[in-house]
């Protein structure tokens, strides 16, 4: 199941955009069944859980933290965190610095950016984006690589407005990129919008539940 869904789904998207299967909530087993189907990168919200995770599965399994980050939590994972997409202020650019400098690691990191018209998604402002990529604390911080953008778009049936809130991200990306030749991921898309996502721009896709199937939360 599992397998096949990643098939399809890998299928449809192009070749330069990757593929992050969104493993939250789910067991190890079904990580191992993608996996061993050979994928590589998933993606977790909670800090914990992906600890617990790493810990016990293969360890060239490539971990992306794609939830909200409470800066306390961030020294857990430094050690092998492959991405940090929901990068949303200089405090935690500065925490995730301090942690991966303890490991003599440099951790790539995506500035979560605001574009969805609800106000329940985290995320900064382009002109804060841009104040942080140009502002001179960011130059001191040796051990993390801004390397792109994440957004979320609404949760909404409107593909006109999914669509406008992908396409604003993908022209400040441009924009931005000019100057910061460092960005190169552009994160966006998940089971509901990818497609919009990747026709506006996206590299890299966020799927959960077209994959592993429906999440129970308790
Ligand atoms: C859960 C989650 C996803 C995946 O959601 P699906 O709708 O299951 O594909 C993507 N991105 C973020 C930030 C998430 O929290």
């Amino acid at each position: 199941m599992i397998k096949d869904n990643l098939e399809h789904i890998q299928k449809t998207i192009p070749e330069h955009v990757t593929l992050i299967a969104v493993s939250k909530t789910k067991p190890q087993s079904d990580i191992l069944e993608a996996y061993k189907a050979g994928h590589r990168h998933f993606g977790e919200n909670k800090v914990q859980e992906m600890v617990d995770k790493f810990d016990q599965l293969p360890k060239d399994i490539k971990w992306h933290m794609i939830g909200h980050l409470q800066r306390n939590k961030v020294k857990y994972m430094a050690h092998f965190v492959h991405l940090i997409h929901g990068v949303d202020s200089l405090k935690t650019l500065k925490e995730i610095n301090k942690q991966a400098e303890k490991h003599n690691r440099v951790i790539q990191c995506l500035l979560q950016a605001k574009i969805a018209e609800e106000d329940s998604k985290f995320g900064l402002s382009f002109s804060d984006i841009e104040s942080i990529l140009s502002g001179e604390e960011i130059s001191n911080f040796k051990n993390i690589a801004i390397v792109g953008l994440m957004g979320m778009a609404t949760f909404t049936d409107d593909e006109s407005q999914i669509e406008r809130e992908f396409s604003s991200l993908k022209n400040a990306f441009d924009r931005l990129q000019q100057k910061h030749a460092s960005l190169e991921i552009l994160s966006m898309g998940m089971s509901g919008d990818y497609k919009i996502a990747i026709e506006n721009g996206s590299t890299m896709v966020r799927i959960g539940s077209s994959i592993f199937g429906k999440r129970n939360y308790q």
